[in-house]
């Protein structure tokens, strides 16, 4: 069973988290259009068979204030014929204006229906037909030898009575005309009543199914929800152990690096000093023998070679060192504020005699102003440097390296630029690697370790800035440094 809701897992759990997170919002969502969609369509149908059950019972009332009028005219017409009092007519008269517009009013109620409008045609004729008869009858009471004048005078029975039942037929009919008009109607209001009962009742299931389903969907897309937490949460765990361990490792190889380089440069400083004494030996030996024998001429370069080396182990491993010590952002308390136009003013001119040597021409542009910034100062001096190192090695005698600082929207920027080798397009995303080297044979003229611009790189991050380069092969590099200004 676990293994079975594993395997129904599964595929959801694929799922990338973003995905997983709009299905668990789109759930509910569906869910709650889907049912107010479902209640709008119901509550207008209900409306709709509402308005037809309203119309049909105007319609039932219309005729039955038809009826009305008509019992009303018939009436009164007999009470009149009965009494010949003028107050029983009142009622007749008010039903012949009536009863027309009482039908008009029908016969547009029923205009949708052709069999109820012909039906409303027919009590029409038959209603006009009894008022027709009504008037007859008025009429023939008001003649002298058939009613008597006084209304205290006896009527002959015989003619009371084909008086009174004239006409009964034709009221009859039209009773019946309007009767079975009724009868559709009531059938009519019948099934609209039940059509919309129907529908009230097929609301409520709906709603209650709706209502079951919604609840249902919320319930499993708080489960998901719940899921997606949980597994969250664990991979925050898992990433936060293996934060821990990486930083753990990387303290380790910092550790490492910084012991291994402080310790190397003892004995490195004891090799060099004593191949130095060789060498100095050598010499003395040599201006006591000026035809010095065959094993000095063969020591000496080997003497030389050590010294060599060990400069450029030692060397290795300052840098090294340098780079274990200053990893990461430099604390506050480390930061002093430093003019950078003094700063790089002091190093244009310490570098003059450098660039004189490799018969360079390195001239500086500062602004007229000071340019404040947070730093450390040794640090700073030492990535300018290193740039200005590079510059002079990878610049042809005859070249020009410029040394520029400049202040832009609370930001200075230093920039080293030199007409020299330049950078092939390839090397540059690369070039502030440890140990990157462009290629061998320029690093053998130079006699670079690879590690100049990562120390550059390493005290611009430190101190929040930014280094970049942009070279063209042959025409020469431009370095800059961007960091934070005080004003
Ligand atoms: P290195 O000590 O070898 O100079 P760096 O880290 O300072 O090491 O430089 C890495 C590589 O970038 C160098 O090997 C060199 O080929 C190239 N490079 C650095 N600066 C310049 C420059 N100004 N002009 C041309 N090439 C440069």
């Amino acid at each position: 069973m676990a293994n079975l809701a594993q395997r129904l897992y599964q595929p959801w759990q694929n799922l990338s988290i973003r995905v997983r997170g709009a299905v668990i919002i789109a759930i509910p969502v569906t869910g709650m259009f889907t049912a107010l969609s479902a209640f709008a369509w119901l509550k207008a149908s209900l409306a709709e068979d509402e308005t037809w059950v309203q119309h049909t019972q105007t319609v039932r009332l219309e005729t039955k204030y038809l009826v009305k009028a008509l019992v009303d005219a018939e009436t009164g017409v007999r009470g009149y014929g009965l009494t010949r009092q003028e107050e029983f007519l009142e009622p007749y008269r008010w039903a012949q204006s009536e009863i027309p517009s009482s039908l008009n009013r029908l016969e547009i109620l029923v205009s949708d229906n052709s069999a109820q409008v012909e039906r409303v045609q027919d009590i029409r004729q038959l209603a006009d037909e009894n008022l027709r008869i009504f008037q007859q009858k008025l009429t023939l009471k008001q003649e002298p030898q058939l009613i008597p004048a006084e209304p205290s005078t006896l009527v002959p029975a015989a003619a009371l009575y084909a008086w009174l039942e004239e006409g009964k037929e034709t009221m009859d009919a039209a009773r019946n005309a309007i009767d079975r008009f009724m009868a559709v109607e009531e059938a009519l209001l019948a099934e609209r009543i039940q059509h919309r009962d129907r529908y009230q009742q097929g609301a409520w299931l709906a709603l209650c199914l709706l209502g079951v389903i919604g609840t249902l969907a919320a319930c499993f897309a708080i489960h998901l929800f719940h899921q997606l937490e949980r597994e969250l949460a664990d991979r925050e765990a898992h990433l936060k152990t293996t934060n821990q361990r990486l930083e753990n490792a990387c303290n380790q190889l910092q550790r490492f690096t910084a012991n291994a380089s402080h310790e190397l440069r003892a004995p490195l400083a004891a090799v060099l000093s004593n191949a130095q004494v060789g060498l100095m030996a050598l010499d003395d030996v040599d201006l006591e023998d000026p035809e010095p024998d065959l094993r000095s001429d063969d020591i000496r370069p080997r003497l030389e070679n050590i010294v060599s080396l060990t400069k450029t182990m030692t060397t290795l491993v300052s840098e090294l060192l340098f780079l274990a010590r200053y990893e990461g952002l430099l604390a506050p308390d480390d930061l002093q504020t430093v003019d950078l136009t003094d700063l790089v003013a002091q190093l244009a001119s310490d570098w003059q005699s450098e660039a004189q040597t490799h018969n360079l021409q390195l001239s500086s542009q500062l602004p007229a102003t000071a340019v404040m910034v947070k730093a450390d100062a040794n640090l700073l001096r030492q990535a300018i440097a290193n740039l200005l190192s590079n510059a002079c090695r990878y610049t042809p005698a005859g070249g020009h390296i410029q040394l520029r600082l400049r202040q832009q929207e609370h930001q200075a920027v230093i920039e080293v630029q030199d007409d020299g080798i330049g950078i092939p397009k390839e090397s540059l995303p690369m070039i502030f690697e440890r140990f990157y080297r462009v290629d061998s044979k320029r690093t053998k003229a130079s006699g670079g370790l690879g590690l100049g611009l990562a120390i550059v790189q390493q005290i611009v991050q430190a101190h929040r800035g930014q280094v970049d380069v942009t070279s063209i092969l042959e025409e020469g590099s431009t370095f800059s440094i961007v960091l934070n200004s005080l004003d």
